[in-house]
């Protein structure tokens, strides 16, 4: 028997301002901070993090990540962290930097506390690492027993971060829901092996419905680096909504064509939420899914900024070959195309693919 499953963070506090409290955080786990760090964010731990720290008599070390998630990376910083003699992991940056520092504390035991800059991954709410070969290429999944202990998503941060990442972060989420009802559907696998829990399809749900009510005035506050209510509410949906939804609930053919579009050169430099927004595209044709509710995806896509049809990612052609390759990719049997609840053939994605991209330039403009 194959259970239905719900797993999270212990902890999720969302608000602006929280990163200056963060001793009060790691009070709770121990008392000597190692900060796994994105460079860009390294003057600001020190100036940020003493007072509150101090006010704890917590002592701390600070170690710069080096920009990948690799495996020789991640024996680095898990030396580096025994030979501190500290107790707690804090991971702080995008999602590499965190999920160098999930591994980090899975390795060493110690408690972990992540603080994301940017909300353009589900990588702070779940128990999954992805790990890069030390050329920059996908190398595997590090399955993880527990999924963080606390995420401080500190809205004051992450409202100043490109807009590009807070959409991609959108993107991602907007599949959430539609991946979640598929594998629901056909009682498929979620992302921690079980099967799919309601709870998982319910925050799938919530996830849409903010999205649907807020992207217009979450992007005017992202865009202008303002904390608004919305943003709030929208930074909730991208960063625990979306990754406990998903692990809760499974992924399914928007995630296998974002998988797939990785063998795509011009595609090197995309955001994975702006693939798996394509992805959804696709996964809606597939489905043959109501207008009414392509014509809302392709409402938030645009509203977003992301890539709607294939030219916005810079593709000036469809090669077929190259896409060829995309739909046996995504259609590998280890993918999640088998949460779509039906056979689904190479042929049928390619094509779906096609009539993606055409469906988004007839709503291009
Ligand atoms: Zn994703």
């Amino acid at each position: 028997m194959i259970p239905r499953s719900v797993s999270s963070p212990k902890k999720f506090l969302i608000g602006a301002g929280l990163f200056d409290q963060v001793g009060e955080y790691v009070a709770e786990h121990g008392d000597f901070a190692f900060f796994v760090a994105d460079s860009f964010f390294l003057s600001r731990i020190h100036s940020q993090t003493v007072p509150s720290l101090t006010a704890q008599s917590i002592r701390s070390h600070v170690e710069k990540f080096s920009g990948e998630c690799t495996t020789t990376e991640i024996a680095h910083l898990s030396a580096a962290f025994k030979a501190s003699g500290a107790n707690v992991v804090i991971g702080v940056g995008g999602g590499k930097a965190l999920d160098a520092a999930k591994a980090v504390a899975h390795n060493c035991k110690a408690a972990l506390v992540l603080v994301p800059t940017i909300a353009s991954t589900d990588a702070p709410c779940t128990a999954l690492a992805v790990v890069y070969k030390d050329d920059g290429t996908f190398d595997h999944y590090l399955f993880l027993p527990h999924n963080p202990d606390t995420v401080l998503a500190d809205t004051a941060i992450i409202a100043q971060a490109p807009a590009r990442f807070f959409a991609a972060g959108v993107g991602d989420a907007l599949a959430t829901y539609f991946e979640a009802r598929a594998t629901w559907r056909c009682s498929g696998t979620n992302l921690i092996l079980k099967k799919p829990s309601r709870t998982g399809l319910g925050l799938g749900q919530m996830c849409y419905e903010i999205l649907r009510k807020n992207i217009d005035a979450t992007m005017d506050a992202v865009r202008n680096k303002a904390v608004t209510p919305a943003l709030e509410e929208t930074i909730e949906a991208t960063i625990y909504l979306s990754g406990v939804g998903a692990e809760a609930a499974g992924v399914a053919a928007a995630h296998a064509v974002n998988n797939g579009m990785a063998v795509v050169p011009a595609l090197h430099s995309a955001q994975h939420g702006e693939k798996v927004a394509f992805g959804l595209l696709t996964q809606l044709v597939l489905e043959n899914a109501p207008l009414a509710e392509v014509q809302e995806v392709i409402r938030i896509i645009k509203a977003a900024g992301l890539p709607l049809a294939l030219r916005d990612f810079g593709l000036t052609e469809w090669i077929e070959a190259e896409w060829r390759e995309v739909a046996k990719v995504a259609c590998d049997k280890n993918d999640t195309m088998g949460n779509m609840g039906r056979p689904i053939s190479e042929q049928e994605v390619y094509d779906a693919m096609l009539a993606a991209n055409a469906l988004a330039e007839r709503y291009h403009d």
